[in-house]
């Protein structure tokens, strides 16, 4: 069989890519597109499922709105009308630290009242803006960063249960500019980040978070629906190799040709695929970490628990992992009330990371153990029995944006350059998220169109 373009791995990232070059008209003429997906369906980790009225997101669940890449996904797929705001009660957010549940400070009067914080951090934080660049050369970790800026004492209360709700991370091994390059950029371009936040503030719109009716998988669902029979599951890539003009690319199933290719599989995926072909794009990828995490959602009746449980949700801080050992737990139905039936308390709690990785791989009754005694920290302990208890493991879930990470990029992005006509995309290359995803895979679409045009290749360029 014989394609123009051949895309492997088919999360978000991969059906993005593929969707950007078979349905976008907008985007350019439509190349002829099919994509390999070594797992029985579509999807990836953005998978969701629907159970009697409850929606389980097993992976995403919201992003911020303002990424015209998602957004154009989500035109693609017919799904805008489907978009869900948070309702007003998740503006609270709590953090768990030392035996108390805080309420996260999201403005200056309660972050100098907040007693998460020791008192000589929070008057610490005024002197920000009198504290120099860092070494624009140095690869610092997030923790480094943060401390520098705004002292030692936000780092396990404020920084640490921040980077483990977004990234299942450690702040001590995650590189501040490659995982969060505006706040690095912002010390670069203005010197204070509270200076340069207040310079940099746009007059639009501030992104909100968004869902999906029925779960951040009908995205996934709604583009496979829409590729159809582009789509081919159940067919794990071995191998890509030059031939002729362009490629073949190795199945269980046989041989496909193609004139490009597009490895959107994780970054240790790709790493094997690419290991015949490029043993140093193959090293570099090799070295991205994956943390693993176990999703355990549990619904409740409401009447379980003495008081409402209202709020986004709990993180737990660094030095606090010992009372509550899991990341975090979000409260889904004061979140997003579609998500579950009236009158029941749908909690979701993530368990590992970085931070904790046997966690993740406890058995079923440890981990189950471990995520009610949270619910009683983060709730009130609730009385009688869940009424469904759902467990999904990722065994590398999130890859790590640790220090060396945008050196490990480079290296892999070379291939692009060594062997025209391949492409690389993903979570592991310029941020994890499904906004970043969808940005990341607009952009190799647009590479992958010129070079079906012209012949021309500017793909070793950083989206
Ligand atoms: C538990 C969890 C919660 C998250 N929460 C959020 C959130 O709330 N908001 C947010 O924005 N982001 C979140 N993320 C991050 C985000 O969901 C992911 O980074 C993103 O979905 C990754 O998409 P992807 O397509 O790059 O990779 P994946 O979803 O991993 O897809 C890769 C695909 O490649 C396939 N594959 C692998 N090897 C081969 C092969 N050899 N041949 C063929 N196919 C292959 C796999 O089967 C898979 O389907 C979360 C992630 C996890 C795990």
């Amino acid at each position: 069989m014989h394609t123009q373009v051949c895309v492997i791995g088919g999360g978000i990232s991969g059906l993005s890519v593929a969707a950007g070059l078979a349905l976008d008209a907008q985007a350019g003429e439509q190349a002829a597109v099919v994509l390999l997906e070594g797992g029985d369906r579509p999807g990836g980790v953005t998978w969701s499922e629907v159970k009697e009225g409850r929606v389980l997101d097993h992976g995403p669940s919201s992003w911020l709105s303002g990424e015209p890449a998602l957004d154009r996904l989500l035109e693609l797929a017919g799904l805008q009308d489907q978009l869900l705001s948070p309702s007003p009660a998740s503006k609270a957010r709590f953090i768990w630290a030392r035996g108390e549940r805080h309420r996260v400070p999201m403005a200056p009067p309660s972050l100098l009242s907040t007693r998460l914080i020791p008192w000589g951090t929070r008057l610490r934080l005024f002197g920000e803006p009198f504290v120099g660049r860092g070494d624009p050369e140095a690869d610092e970790s997030v923790a480094d960063f943060m401390a520098r800026r705004l002292g030692e004492g936000v780092v396990d209360r404020l920084v640490s249960p921040m980077v483990a709700g977004i990234y299942g991370a450690d702040p001590r091994k995650l590189s501040v500019r490659a995982a969060f390059p505006k706040l690095w950029q912002l010390e670069h371009d203005h010197r204070s980040l509270l200076i340069g936040a207040m310079k940099s503030r746009s007059p639009g719109p501030r992104p909100q978070l968004q869902a999906l009716r029925g779960g951040a998988g009908t995205l996934s669902r709604g583009l496979a629906g829409i590729l159809g029979d582009r789509v081919k599951t159940g067919r794990r890539v071995q191998a890509v190799e030059p031939m002729g003009e362009g490629w073949a690319v190795h199945t269980d199933e046989g041989r496909i040709t193609a004139d490009a290719v597009v490895l959107a599989t994780p970054a240790h995926a790709q790493a094997a695929t690419l290991r015949g072909l490029d043993a140093q794009a193959a090293r570099a990828l090799d070295e991205i970490p994956y943390a693993p995490i176990a999703v355990v959602t549990m619904a409740w009746p409401a009447e379980a628990f003495s008081a409402p449980v209202e709020g986004f949700g709990v993180l737990v801080a660094g030095d606090s992992r010992d009372e509550a050992p899991v990341l975090g737990t979000i409260f889904v139905s004061s979140t997003f009330p579609d998500h579950a039936p009236p009158g029941e308390v749908l909690l979701r709690t993530m368990v590992g990371g970085q931070p904790d990785p046997s966690g993740a791989a406890l058995d079923e009754q440890a981990l189950l153990a471990r995520v009610h005694a949270a619910h009683a920290k983060f709730c009130g302990a609730p009385q009688g029995e869940p009424r469904l208890v759902h467990v999904v493991r990722h065994p590398q879930a999130i890859p790590q944006y640790s220090q060396g990470h945008l050196r490990r990029v480079a290296v892999a992005r070379q291939a692009q350059v060594r062997h025209p006509g391949l492409f690389l995309a993903g979570s592991h290359l310029d941020g994890p998220g499904v906004r970043d995803c969808a940005r990341t895979s607009a952009t190799v679409a647009a590479q992958v169109r010129r070079w079906l045009a012209t012949g021309e290749t500017d793909s070793g360029v950083p989206v």
